[in-house]
């Protein structure tokens, strides 16, 4: 069976905005036997952890991809350049993992699929993908949004 990337997250990291992981038995057991690739794009672009709370503002990740939508913190702050720059790193990770599939955090920025926060900071949930969801979907990488996160 092929690879699977994995949000690191899910996996144990600590690298969610918070400072904090979001492990998952669930998770565990879904990838259980394959070759896990563990991931954060929003590290890997540069942001430290802890950081600011971010959201997509103007439309999904297919539209900062795309130029047409940013991705802000709750300051104001722009950080559209790391979010693409981790996406882009994941997408070269994922390619040299040999992975043709993605388990990602859910609502996530960068890592969502299917539903994201609206860029209101106040919980609301849209539809749309992350940023790195949006560039490995057209780049041929499955993309699952984890189960019991
Ligand atoms: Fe987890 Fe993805 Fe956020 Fe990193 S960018 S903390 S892997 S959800």
């Amino acid at each position: 069976m092929d690879s699977v990337l994995v949000s690191a997250c899910l996996r144990g990291v600590p690298c969610r905005f918070d400072g904090r992981d979001k492990a998952s038995p669930e998770v565990d057991e879904a990838v259980e036997g394959r070759a896990v690739v563990s991931f954060c794009p929003e590290a890997a672009g540069g942001l430290p952890t802890p950081r600011r709370p971010a959201e997509l503002v103007g439309g999904d990740g297919h539209d900062v991809l795309d130029g047409t939508a940013r991705v802000v913190d709750d300051t104001g702050h722009d950080v559209t350049a790391e979010f693409i720059e981790g996406a882009r790193r994941a997408l070269v990770a994922a390619r040299s993992g040999g992975c043709t599939e993605a388990l990602l955090m859910p609502r996530s920025p960068s890592c969502g699929r299917g539903l994201v926060h609206d860029g209101s900071f106040e919980g609301k949930l849209v539809s749309g993908d992350g940023v790195t969801a949006a560039l490995f979907e057209r780049n041929g990488i499955t993309v699952r949004s984890a189960p019991g996160a």
